[in-house]
């Protein structure tokens, strides 16, 4: 393996969703619903391909998907790309991501993330040879946000790129149209590219608004924009995820994608065209599901003795853990099949400056309400 991605190892995923198969636990680490997405989207799948959908679809993505995803982002947002040359569909979000990075970044550039940030763009910027630099969301009135000065310090001649996560995963945090102007500024006054990624944008609560980044001034231009089917259509398994930008940008992510997998899978790019026209309503009823799994869930864990903060939007909730005398997360969740039966997530290794989130766990809460309400039962013996 090269130097640079030995200290990748496992992911957190892989290990703490392999801990929970071999314990036993209840996960509640690793986000993916328990229950299937709308059925006529997986009907349509199985109708692709029992009609001959099953051989290269063209390396962009099938038109049905490019139109519905340009469609979708006009309808909600007001932003138009044109299916031919402004989409590009790819093998999930994170290979949209990858790409995209790899794309766009000379080695030695920076590109500026979040932290807490998912793990895969500190893997993609390190594949890029470019440099990873940490702004770091902090609690303030229960709410993870960034200070503006420390973002605009974060910014070099070096820096090329920032990747801009929102709804925010893990914190849960949607990012306002203040936040999002701060970021537009330094975009535009320092000519940075904004990858943005919007994997969440249908699940937020209390009818908090998800803005794209690219419909603030003059960010159209020069915003990478990526989503994907897994988290609306609870279909995480179909790994069918889109990028939305002017043609340039999307012709460079292009040029990479052409030889990172060529193509993604026809039968789901179907499907998930169908999702998108079809099953908004859906989803709406999936977010309020959600939202009620969300209180259902922080009202467990603060019974439990967590110190508990509320997300608005995404399916994660994020718990400070000392309050039950814990300190060091990635400590308490190897240990939490043992001595609770329950699996999730040590948020502290999303950061580069890992003490900064060393007292912090992720719950998900995309879980049918018994085995939340197990979970949480099981949880309250740690007090
Ligand atoms: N970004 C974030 C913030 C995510 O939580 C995920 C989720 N799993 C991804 C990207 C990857 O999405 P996909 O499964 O579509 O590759
Ligand atoms: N996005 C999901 C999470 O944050 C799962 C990601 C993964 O398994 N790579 O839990």
């Amino acid at each position: 393996l090269v130097a640079r991605m030995r200290v990748f190892g496992t992911t957190i995923f892989a290990e703490m969703s392999a801990l929970a198969v071999r314990t036993g636990a209840i996960n509640l680490g690793q986000g993916f619903p328990d229950t299937d997405g709308p059925r006529a989207m997986l009907d349509e799948a199985v109708r692709a391909i029992r009609a001959g959908a099953n051989q290269y679809p063209p390396g962009p993505g099938v038109p049905e998907l490019r139109q519905a995803v340009s469609e979708h982002r006009r309808a909600h947002y007001g932003l138009d790309y044109a299916p031919d040359g402004e989409v590009l569909v790819t093998v999930g979000a994170t290979e949209a991501i990858a790409t995209s990075v790899l794309a766009l970044c000379e080695p030695g550039d920076e590109v500026i993330a979040f932290e807490p940030y998912y793990d895969s763009y500190a893997a993609s910027i390190a594949l890029a040879q470019a440099k990873l630099v940490a702004v770091t969301l902090r609690p303030v009135a229960g709410r993870f946000t960034f200070d503006p000065d420390e973002l605009r310090a974060a910014v070099t001649p070096r820096t090329r790129a920032i990747l801009v996560n929102s709804p925010h995963n893990p914190t849960g945090t949607v990012f306002t149209r203040e936040e999002l102007g701060v970021i537009a500024e330094l975009c535009r006054e320092r000519e940075l590219i904004a990858i943005t990624d919007e994997v969440y944008e249908h699940l937020t609560f209390d009818g908090t608004e998800h803005v794209p980044l690219a419909t603030l001034p003059g960010m159209r231009e020069r915003t990478v924009g990526i989503s994907s089917a897994g988290k609306t259509f609870s279909v995480t398994g179909w790994k069918t995820g889109w990028v939305c930008a002017p043609a340039e940008l999307v012709g460079a992510v292009a040029t990479v994608k052409q030889f990172t997998t060529f193509t993604s899978g026809a039968p789901w790019q179907l499907a998930v065209a169908h999702g998108l026209r079809h099953e908004l309503g859906w989803v709406a009823r999936l977010r309020a599901e959600l939202q009620d799994k969300r209180d259902r869930l922080m009202e467990g864990l603060a019974a439990a003795g967590f110190d508990v903060l509320r997300p608005a939007g995404t399916y994660f909730v994020q718990t400070d853990i000392r309050p039950l005398g814990f300190t060091d997360g990635l400590e308490l969740t190897r240990r939490l099949p043992e001595l609770a039966g329950v699996v999730a997530i040590p948020t502290q290794v999303f950061y580069s400056h890992a003490e900064r989130g060393s007292h912090f766990v992720r719950f998900a809460f995309c879980k049918k309400d018994e085995v939340i309400d197990e979970a949480v039962a099981r949880l309250k013996r740690l007090s």
